[in-house]
Parts: structure tokens; C-alpha cells; sequence
């Protein structure tokens, strides 16, 4: 592993090439030409997974499945066949609903969830207590926007089923206290979704330190390609899970009158799967192995840091960011942050204006939406000085007399 050099890090990704300031990496980040031309180099080849014996499929197939111990290795799971690949966060926590929760649902039974949530981690929730007549039960932030253990002590009945938490808030980077809201629902008998689409690129993550139930990410946000997620289940819940897909080479056999399922991952995955996107993940994680991520993490924060500090001095403004966050929510009174957006957006600085997938959040907060700068290990000082510039220059340009 290579000592962090932000200047090294930052070539390796070609968006980065031309003047850039990249402030959306908490939407999704961008990528390293190493994961770029692997995934052109699958492109150049031929062959599918798990159904040919030529070469190039046998080959595409070992990358693939090594793909999963890659994985496995990332959040410490204990076997490289916890790991399933989905779409991203959305399809992996909409798969837990469906393949694991929806057939062990009674009416009035209860879905716990923060209110923290990505609208990923609420919705399919919504919507599977409408099929089933399960309620949804609210776990409210405090003031601060922060979660606290004994409210959720308080919510946690004989008929919880399941608590839906994230790792990391896409608003103001706040980290729950995973360990003990874990602790405290395993206490109560109740499984824990973790969603760590957030969070998997800003901490080491350990699922069975946690002993999480269910964990989740995207590759896209942790310098990988779009359309390839992973859902990981603990040993009992994916023996409790069943396929909602059916397709091809998830079974052993089928005829007119059944079909003996094949095991975990390979029941959940019928079709040919994205191998390009497994391929570009897998390559992501080769170049993670190279980079020193705790001195990278530094190195971010050391920036959101400093970018806080000097928005801070701005008159008028409100900063929504936890402690040690990477990501800066940020609003200004009597100013409309669409408004802002638009002028900060010609000075060519890349940010995120809205309610961030996030609106139970944004109510609480009470803001209709907000301005979000997220930092990834690729920005730099100059980033930070132009980011001051732009929201600088909005703010005195919307307020300024006649
Ligand atoms: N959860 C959180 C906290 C997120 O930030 C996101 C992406 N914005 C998601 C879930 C959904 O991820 P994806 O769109 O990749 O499925």
C-alpha cells in the first residue's frame, strides 16, 4: 500500500484532468482509470458467466465470482456467499423487503425506521406495509438531527420486526451508534437493515463485529461503476430468504412440475447479471488496496473541515453537518437555494441543491431542501477556496440593494 499523496490519488481519475470541482461525490462519485479500463477490457473480450467453458467465459466467470471474496473482504463478511449482487442500495433493500420480510409479515406487525432515511430505506418499507397491513413506526432524530438509543428502546415492541438504519445520513454525514442500536434490537429479537451506501467509503465497515442482519451498499459510491450493488444477509436470514425472480441459472432443476433452487447468492440472481459492473467493482477494489484509506479519510475531512469553518463566517447561514463529516448540508435565511445554486453552478463548482432523497429529514430540519457540498479523497484546497468564492459571490450577489 502506497502512502496517501492527495496529488497522486486525484490523477487517477480522468474526470479530474480538466479544471473540476466535484463536490456531488456524496450523488455518486467519480472513476479511476484503472476501473475504467477494466471494464473496456471485459468490453473487448467475449463470454458470459457460469454458462460457458471457452477461455474468455471461464476466465470472465473466476473474476467474477473472485469479485465476491473481494467483497466479502471490504465489510469482513465470513463467506464470499453472503454477497449478492444487485443493481445498488434501492434494488438490495428492496430485495431484503421482498425476499425476506414480506412472507413473514402479519398485519400490525411493525418496520422500524429513522428518520434518517434515504427515501431507498423508507419506501420499500411504505410499500410493503400497504401490501401487508404492517405499520411503519418512526424512530425521530433530536434536535441536532441526531438518533438517539433510548428512543428507539421505547419503540421496540413484540411486534417489531425490523429496524431500517443508515450508516451515514446523506444530509449531514451524522453516523448513528450502529454497535448499540444493533445490541439493542437483537436484544428485543429484532433484525437490522444497515444502509451502507453512505457510509461504506468513509469507514472501515465490519458486519460481523456489528453482527448486522442485513447490510447494503452501491459500487457507484465508493469510486465504482453505476448498476451494481450488493445486498449481504447474515447465514440465517439468507436461509430464511426466498427468490422473488425467477430466471435463468438459479436452479439445478425444473420441469413442468417444479425446480430444486440452486444455494445462496446464485437463487437471488436469475439472468445474465451485470458482469461488466462486477468486472469495473472488482477493479475498484484492486485500486482500493493501493491507496492508504484512513490517511485518505484524513485528508477529506481535513477539507469539509475547512470548507465548514469559512461557510460558517457567511452572514445568514445555516450548516446541517454532523462532526467529522464529509458532507455539508447548508441553507441561507430568506434565500432560496435554488437561487444559489443556479449562480454557484456558473462558477463551474458541482454541487446538490433539493431535498436529497431525504424529506422526512428536510421536515424535521425544517427546510424545504438544502445546498450540498460532499468531499471525496480526490478534492483538494483549491476546491475548498472555490467553493468559499462561489457561495460567497451568490450570496452577495442575491442580497445586494438596488
Ligand atoms: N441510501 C443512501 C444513504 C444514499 O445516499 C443513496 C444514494 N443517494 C441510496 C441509499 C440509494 O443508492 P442507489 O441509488 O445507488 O441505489
Amino acid at each position: 500500500m502506497r502512502k496517501f499523496s492527495p496529488d497522486w490519488f486525484r490523477q487517477q481519475f480522468p474526470a479530474l484532468h480538466e479544471p473540476n470541482c466535484y463536490l456531488d461525490s456524496a450523488a455518486t462519485s467519480l472513476r479511476p482509470q484503472a476501473m475504467i479500463e477494466a471494464t473496456q477490457a471485459y468490453y473487448q473480450t467475449g463470454g458470459t458467466v457460469h454458462r460457458s467453458h471457452y477461455s474468455q467465459a471461464k476466465e470472465t466467470t473466476e473474476r467474477y465470482e473472485a469479485c465476491r471474496q473481494q467483497v466479502a473482504a471490504l465489510i469482513n463478511a465470513a463467506d464470499a456467499n453472503q454477497i449478492i449482487w444487485t443493481r445498488g442500495s434501492t434494488e438490495s433493500i428492496n430485495l431484503v423487503a421482498d425476499a425476506w420480510l414480506a412472507h413473514q409479515l402479519h398485519p400490525g406487525d411493525e418496520i422500524l425506521v429513522s428518520e434518517v432515511e434515504h427515501h431507498a430505506n423508507l419506501l420499500p418499507w411504505l410499500m410493503l406495509a400497504e401490501k401487508t397491513g404492517a405499520n411503519i413506526v418512526r424512530w425521530p432524530v433530536n434536535a441536532e438531527g441526531e438518533l438517539e438509543i433510548e428512543q428507539l428502546a421505547l419503540r421496540l415492541t413484540s411486534r417489531t420486526r425490523l429496524v431500517a438504519v443508515t450508516q451515514m445520513s446523506n444530509v449531514t454525514g451524522y453516523v448513528p451508534p450502529m454497535a448499540d442500536i444493533i445490541v439493542l434490537a437483537h436484544q428485543a429479537g429484532v433484525a437490522v437493515l444497515v444502509d451502507g451506501a453512505q457510509g461504506i467509503v468513509h469507514q472501515a465497515t465490519d458486519v460481523q463485529q456489528w453482527d448486522a442482519d442485513f447490510y447494503v451498499f452501491s459500487g457507484h459510491k465508493l469510486y465504482g461503476p453505476t448498476g451494481i450493488g450488493v445486498l449481504y444477509a447474515r447465514k440465517d436470514r439468507l436461509d430464511e430468504m426466498r427468490p422473488i425472480q425467477g430466471g435463468g441459472k438459479m436452479i439445478s432443476h425444473v420441469d413442468f412440475n417444479g425446480y430444486r433452487l440452486l444455494p445462496a447468492p446464485w437463487c437471488f440472481e436469475p439472468g445474465t447479471p451485470n458482469i461488466a459492473g462486477v468486472i469495473g467493482l472488482a477493479s475498484t477494489l484492486d485500486f482500493h488496496q493501493t491507496v492508504d484509506w484512513q490517511a485518505a479519510e484524513a485528508w477529506t475531512l481535513k477539507l469539509a473541515d475547512h470548507a465548514a469553518a469559512q461557510l460558517a463566517t457567511l452572514p445568514g447561514i445555516t450548516l446541517f453537518r454532523a462532526a467529522a463529516s464529509p458532507i455539508i448540508s447548508f441553507v441561507f435565511r430568506s434565500l432560496h437555494s435554488a437561487d444559489l445554486f443556479t449562480l454557484i453552478s456558473e462558477h463551474n463548482v458541482a454541487l446538490r441543491v433539493g431535498q436529497h432523497c431525504a424529506q422526512p429529514l428536510m421536515q424535521a430540519l425544517g427546510v424545504h431542501g438544502t445546498l450540498r457540498a460532499s468531499f471525496a479523497a480526490y478534492n483538494t484546497d483549491d476546491d475548498v477556496e472555490k467553493l468559499v468564492k462561489a457561495v460567497t459571490f451568490a450570496y452577495q450577489l442575491l442580497t445586494e440593494e438596488e
